[in-house]
């Protein structure tokens, strides 16, 4: 008998008020049924908004370092909790253990981080042009903030919006993935030991049609913070606008690592198996394309091909496991769709290429680790985002046109270069169009205090992460203090 979760609303653990669920299973086994969770609606979201705004009321005058003293507190449970978590998230989504703890680590970082932002929250103090008079500008927390995630970091992207928010002086009305549910949960659970006031969190399971499209729509939720799809991503802003408001994107990406001929090619060949199939490709940061100087390409695709069929597909709660399953059958007919359009285009299919199978695997939802060779330009598979473990690698002569393959499609979130030449390191630096850029490292690797999120189509000017985040989740308040004892009109008594 599977365990039956909740939503967490006004206060208390309940049901959905539908009274229905949906299960959450081990994309690893799909025979095994991790939990029932509740299948909320308009009904559920409209109680938690409710709630939110009552718990903003006592949240938002609360000092910000007390605020912050809660959250190092949370990051302390999540730091006990850390493998048991990570265990559950590997379950229920499937990426190796390994990195379902550096998941939660990035979580803790960021805890920590936000935790120290409750005594900083710096505004501006500046001269006013009349005399005896004072300026200054202060952030003051926004109201009811609904945060909207996806499956792939279960707890690192939840963390990046709920802690700046929070210590900013929101709350929560929080919609996590279906598919991971139980991190979600646990998140929370975390939270409310760890001292934040009941009704500032507010979470509701459910679908992005009948949860999430409601919290966008709601007009008294004054924020949404959403990381996901391009598409879905598209259509939220536009629904958001009906109620003006404020909407923090993180889209998808079709990022891609240069490798020069002057390039550390063992370094190189780490980067890419790492960036390429890491969390089985299905990050927004994954290497999708790797464009190589035609001088290395046959020796490195040798090396390439070589590494990634000695890559170990499995359980990721087992060692030695490299590869953990996709995270649904969705997503194995996404990459199987992906490769038959890239042989139709012309690629020739270098590694793997099926869905897995074999032994262990049998019951799961696993895809080889694929390379697609002879890509060119103008392919969708060296455009779009595939979501998954297929690389697409394309042919390049000359540094100027490595980048302009690069830049050649509608995303802009990563991006790598692998050479020994300072100089055109300093020129990829300038000319890649991408929010992300590594030198000598793989697209992937964000870290809590540095700006995180992408240009073009991969966002909306946003950033997670780092210092900028926090400007996201406040509003700025222009104050003026006249201490003259008479009326100064400015721009007409001073001059
Ligand atoms: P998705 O867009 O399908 O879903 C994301 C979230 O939005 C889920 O919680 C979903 O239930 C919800 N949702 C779906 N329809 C909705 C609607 N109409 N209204 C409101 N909410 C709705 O994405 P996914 O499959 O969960 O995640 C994969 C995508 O996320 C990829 O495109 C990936 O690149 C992107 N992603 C981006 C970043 C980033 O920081 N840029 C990070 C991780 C993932």
């Amino acid at each position: 008998m599977s365990k039956t979760y909740r939503n967490f609303i006004a206060g208390e653990w309940r049901d959905a008020i539908s009274g229905e669920t949906f299960e959450n299973r081990n994309p690893a086994n799909w025979n095994e049924v991790i939990g029932l969770f509740p299948k909320s609606g308009t009904a559920d979201v409209e109680m938690a908004v409710k709630a939110a705004r009552e718990g903003f009321e006592g949240w938002r005058l609360m000092p910000a370092p007390e605020r912050g003293a809660i959250l190092k507190r949370v990051g302390d449970l999540m730091t006990e909790r850390k493998e048991e978590i990570a265990k559950n998230m590997t379950r229920e989504m499937g990426k190796v253990l390994a990195e379902t703890m550096g998941d939660i680590q990035e979580g803790i970082d960021t805890a920590y981080y936000a935790a120290t932002e409750g005594r900083r929250m710096f505004g501006h103090t500046v001269p006013s042009e009349l005399p005896n008079k004072f300026n200054m500008s202060i952030r003051v927390p926004i109201g009811v903030a609904g945060i909207i995630t996806p499956w792939n970091f279960p707890m690192a992207i939840p963390t990046w919006k709920i802690f700046p928010a929070l210590i900013c002086g929101n709350s929560i009305v929080f919609k996590p993935a279906s598919d991971t549910p139980l991190t979600a949960t646990t998140f929370i659970e975390i939270m409310l030991e760890a001292g934040i006031p009941p009704k500032v969190l507010n979470l509701v399971h459910g679908s992005g049609s009948s949860v999430g499209s409601p919290i966008v729509n709601h007009p008294d939720v004054n924020l949404i913070s959403f990381t996901g799809s391009s598409a879905v991503g598209k259509n939220l802003s536009k629904e958001a606008s009906d109620t003006l408001k404020r909407v923090s994107l993180e889209l998808g990406g079709k990022n891609a690592q240069i490798v020069m001929d002057d390039a550390d090619l063992d370094l190189a060949l780490e980067g890419v198996l790492w960036g390429a199939f890491g969390t089985t490709g299905q990050r927004c940061t994954a290497t999708s394309r790797l464009i190589l100087h035609d001088k290395v390409y046959d020796k490195f695709m040798d090396m390439l091909v070589a590494a990634t069929k000695k890559l170990r597909l499995g359980d990721g709660l087992k060692s030695g496991v490299d590869v953990g399953p996709m995270v649904n059958e969705g997503q194995i007919e996404t990459v199987q769709k992906y490769i038959k359009i890239g042989q139709e285009e012309g690629a020739k299919l270098v590694a793997g290429g099926k869905p897995y199978k074999e032994g262990d695997c049998a019951n799961g939802w696993f895809h080889e680790p694929t390379i697609l060779g002879d890509v060119t330009p103008e392919m969708r598979v060296a455009k779009e985002e595939i979501f998954g473990p297929v690389l697409s690698v394309l042919r390049i002569n000359s540094f100027e046109e490595a980048i302009k393959v690069l830049n050649n499609t509608k995303y802009g979130l990563s991006s790598s270069i692998y050479t020994r030449d300072v100089n055109q390191a300093f020129k990829a630096i300038r000319d890649i169009e991408a929010g992300i850029t590594y030198i000598n490292g793989p697209t992937i690797g964000a870290e809590a205090h540095m700006p995180f999120g992408g240009i073009k189509e991969t966002g909306n000017g946003h950033r997670e992460g780092g210092w900028e985040v926090y400007e996201f989740y406040t509003e700025t308040k222009a104050v003026f203090i006249d201490y003259s004892g008479k009326l100064q009109r400015a721009q007409i008594d001073n001059y």
